[in-house]
């Protein structure tokens, strides 16, 4: 899963970054409003936390923009006494919101449930054969056994597992598991879903040659 994170303050936006990358997703940051507006509308992020008050342009109006595009799922910051800035941010289209100071583990779960709804997605258990995917508890299971992955190979089983059935091309996979300064030239994906046949089985994943990769979903029919 690939978040965006505009916020304005310094630190807060480190410890956020890094904290969400050690998590495993893809994250990108932006420092302000416009560079956050510029980057919510140039990637197809799964879910966005938009600082209330920044500089350049506030969060309310980024969204306002935002939502004429995109329905990306955003979690909005407030501070503690800002009833107001909650209704119109929930009024504008936020998806969520959480009071600043707030606690890391409080974010990631609503991320996670965020992200989830967007899916349509109302389970956290995903069962694939053999394969239990827990998405509350980021573990993966094989015939009852936790199995051990790479924070990226956890994100790229649970981007598939959330769409099974369909069919994403690799640009999808990109767009969604890497950030803006990995490179896309390698053949790191491939590498990704090599490691992950060989703990998972070799037909979890399906490779549809030249477009991309699917999970079966169980129903028997043809991706879409
Ligand atoms: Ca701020």
């Amino acid at each position: 899963m690939r978040v965006l994170v505009v916020e304005d303050e310094p630190d807060l936006l480190a410890s956020l970054l890094q904290a969400l990358r050690e998590d495993g997703y893809a994250v990108d940051g932006a420092p302000d409003g416009e560079d956050g507006l510029f980057k919510a509308e140039a990637f197809d992020y799964d879910a966005i936390v938009l600082d209330y008050m920044l500089p350049k342009m506030d969060g309310v109006e980024l969204l306002t923009r935002l939502r004429r595009t995109r329905r990306t799922p955003v979690l909005m910051l407030t501070a503690r006494d800002g009833v107001k800035d909650r209704v119109l941010a929930l009024d504008t289209g936020a998806d969520d919101y959480l009071v600043k100071p707030f606690d890391l583990e409080e974010l990631f779960a609503r991320l996670r449930a965020l992200i989830r709804r967007s899916a349509q997605q109302s389970q956290t258990r995903i069962e694939i054969k053999d394969v239990v995917v827990d998405i509350a508890a980021r573990t993966v299971a094989r015939g009852g056994e936790q199995v051990a992955l790479t924070a990226r190979e956890y994100a790229l089983v649970e981007y598939l597992a959330m769409h099974s059935g369909k069919l994403i091309t690799r640009s999808t996979l990109y767009e969604h598991l890497f950030d803006e300064n990995e490179s896309t030239l390698s053949n790191l994906l491939d590498v990704h879903v090599s490691n992950i046949r060989r703990k998972l089985g070799y037909d979890f994943i399906t490779t549809r040659r030249g477009h991309g990769y699917f999970i079966d979903s169980g129903t028997g029919e043809a991706p879409v």
